[in-house]
């Protein structure tokens, strides 16, 4: 199922709870957070953070601490009085929504269930997978297994037609692999395959924890690793799935049968109560043809073990230690964190995953004001203004094009702090005494059937893609929406406290950012409507290219860990936003301070507070581990170059800081990349 998403930052660095104290700040930019050894023509993001990146060591329970973190620790804190509270009023609260989240966070926190437990809550998949014969039992599991929402080997889902995006069809996206992606099955540096080969001891440990001998474990885990490799090599890698047009692929159903004859789609659709389909966008035909023939190829015995080890490793965080334990020694090679989170963070974490709108409608009454609404409100349209002031300076876009441009700034729909109309969890039962696995199942099972239920039906835009409480934002490009919840309108994005300059360059830079996302690489494939569609005349299109083409082989040339080179065409849109956001929010900025006096606060000029705040919004200490999961899987380049890479394309920021041309920070005229 396709989803195309854009974020500010990936989630999974969004979502992981902070680990320290929560987020202090005495004033907005503290000059203790700098490096004055280092000049900010130099390395900018060096100057600006570096005070912080030494005392802020990587706590041990994270992959990764930074600004982000902070202020997810703190809003933790927050979160957790929420949930504390619902979970003490779960049998007597009026709202049957506070009563959900409070059993499904009070059965989470129940360790002692838990443990006494073991694996018995899984205990009936595994007969049920152990039933399984022929290789149409295969096929009928995979059936029943969709109809629950668990997508094994792949997720049928709704979607909106990329091409009609009035029409909600349903979709059909790859998957069945378990490593995050498809290059590392294939790679063959001795970092991706001491990867893979923990990934087979990983596989082994869950098989042997349901009962394998250690001797058939290692055997079956080799086999789950073959299988997922001959699924990766149809996978579409990373930077082909940004691409719209390669990833749309309407079908009839007869025309899916086509593709894969060997599958009963119908029974499947059926299962799932999807029969009125008449239309599935099938994100990669190559990935399906290769399911077809795996599914007639691969013994039955091989895909029992890969449904057990699938099963496990998508229960393990719900099931007693020794399964959790496993799941997190392995994802250690990924994320390089020392130590598990406590439980009641993965508890918060897991809550707003399954209850998000639930959790967030108790979390926007107590802590977001309607006056924090009015004025990201204020700040969204001060910078839409700015963004058709730029639009009409463009000398590299003729009228057409920029007519149109225009047409989509002025259709953009603005979501801003929480959903007018809250998600319906009438539907769905958390029940007090049901197990945290078991609320886990019906919170997937609730969530397929709303989503197949979609399907054929108008396009719902109350929806919201990301919980109020998450420290976030996004532009989705079907939609031409911008979205930034709640979570993320605090310091130090946005602080009531903190001067104009301070502001501009922290959220007035990420609402930049989300506006860019429609007028990116991809983004710009879209017209007003959301339509996969070119607005662009074919000269106008020549001359974006040049420019993002140009953008993208700088960022080629840019690396972390000494040699590792981010990868300029997968971060090209982030990239994009970046340089966007910063030079719209500039200007605003600007126009915000007239002809106020520029007076000086600790030494450095609004213009100058605001490259500092944009620093210090991406200041953050990486692991190795997870600084390259990162560079293989996130569209979004590493903290360092979402620094000092736009800045140094910036003339407003060589202005600023007097920085000469040519230095590190100020590249020649000739050299830098202006788009938006
Ligand atoms: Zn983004």
């Amino acid at each position: 199922m396709k989803r195309i998403f854009i974020g500010l930052i990936a989630t999974l660095i969004a979502s992981s709870a902070g680990a320290q104290g929560s987020y202090h700040q005495t004033k907005p930019l503290d000059p203790i957070n700098l490096d004055t050894t280092c000049a900010p023509c130099t390395n900018f993001y060096q100057f600006a953070n570096g005070g912080w990146l030494n005392a802020n060591p990587i706590p041990p329970a994270y992959a990764q601490w930074g600004s982000f973190n902070e202020l997810a620790e703190a809003n933790n804190e927050k979160l957790k009085t929420v949930l504390d509270d619902a979970a003490a009023h779960r049998t007597t609260a009026t709202d049957a929504d506070v009563r959900k989240v409070g059993n499904y966070y009070a059965a989470c926190m129940d360790s002692t269930a838990i443990e006494n437990a073991g694996d018995q809550p899984i205990q009936g998949a595994l007969r049920q997978i152990a039933a399984i014969n022929t290789p149409t039992d295969v096929k009928n599991y995979l059936i029943s297994e969709a109809a629950l929402g668990r997508g094994v080997l792949f997720r049928f889902g709704s979607t909106q037609d990329a091409k009609n995006s009035s029409e909600v069809i349903g979709g059909i996206g790859q998957g069945g692999i378990g490593l995050p992606d498809r290059d590392y099955y294939f790679k063959t540096d001795a970092a991706t395959v001491a990867i893979r080969n923990a990934y087979v001891k990983h596989i082994a440990n869950d098989l042997v924890l349901v009962g394998e001998s250690p001797e058939k474990a290692e055997a079956d885990a080799q086999s789950v690793l073959a299988l997922e490799t001959s699924i990766a090599a149809s996978h579409l890698t990373r930077v082909q799935s940004r691409n719209p047009e390669l990833t749309y692929n309407r079908k009839t159903p007869v025309q899916l049968a086509e593709l894969a004859p060997d599958f009963d789609w119908q029974a499947l659709f059926a299962a799932d109560h999807a029969s009125g389909v008449t239309a599935i966008d099938v994100s990669n035909p190559k990935f399906i043809v290769a399911v077809d023939s795996l599914l007639k190829a691969v013994p039955v015995s091989t895909w029992k073990t890969y449904f057990t080890w699938n099963l496990v490793s998508r229960a393990a965080n719900a099931l007693s230690t020794p399964f959790v334990d496993e799941a997190f020694t392995f994802s250690q090679n990924l994320t390089g964190a020392k130590e598990q989170l406590p439980r009641y963070k993965r508890c918060i974490s897991s809550t707003d995953r399954a209850l998000g709108e639930a959790l967030g409608k108790a979390y926007v009454a107590k802590y977001f004001t309607p006056q924090a609404k009015a004025r990201a409100n204020a700040m969204v349209n001060n910078i839409k203004a700015e963004f058709r002031t730029r639009l009409a300076s463009r000398t590299w876009m003729s009228d057409s094009t920029r007519n149109m441009a225009y047409k989509k700034l002025d259709a953009f729909v603005q979501k801003i702090g929480y959903p007018d109309k809250w998600k319906d969890y009438s539907a769905l039962h958390i029940t007090p005494g049901a197990s945290y696995y078991q609320n886990a199942q019906a919170v997937t099972a609730f969530n397929n059937a709303d989503d197949i239920g979609r399907i054929n039906k108008p396009v719902d835009r109350t929806r919201w893609g990301m919980s109020p409480p998450t420290v976030n934002a996004y532009y989705n490009p079907l939609m031409n929406e911008i979205v930034f919840p709640a979570g993320i309108m605090q310091p130090p994005f946005f602080d009531p406290n903190a001067d104009d300059a301070v502001n501009y360059g922290g959220m007035g830079a990420v609402i930049g950012h989300e506006m860019s996302h429609g007028f990116d690489d991809e983004g710009a494939q879209f017209d007003a409507h959301g339509n996969l569609k070119t607005w662009f005349t074919k000269g106008d299109l020549a001359n974006f290219k040049s420019r993002t083409d140009a953008y993208a082989a700088q960022f080629d040339g840019r690396t972390i860990l000494d040699s590792v080179h981010v990868n300029g065409k997968l971060t090209n849109g982030e990239n994009i936003a970046d340089l966007g956001g910063l030079t719209i929010a500039y200007a605003a900025m600007e126009k915000a301070l007239g002809n106020k006096p520029r007076t000086k606060i600790d030494g450095f000029t609004p213009e100058q507070r605001f490259f500092l705040a944009w620093a210090q919004i991406w200041r953050s200490n990486t692991t190795p581990q997870a600084a390259r999961a990162r560079i293989a899987t996130d569209p979004h380049s590493p903290s360092i170059w979402r620094v000092n890479a736009p800045l140094s394309n910036m003339p407003e920021f060589a202005k600023a800081w007097g920085c000469k041309s040519g230095s590190p920070m100020a590249l020649p005229a000739a050299d830098a990349v202006v788009i938006w």
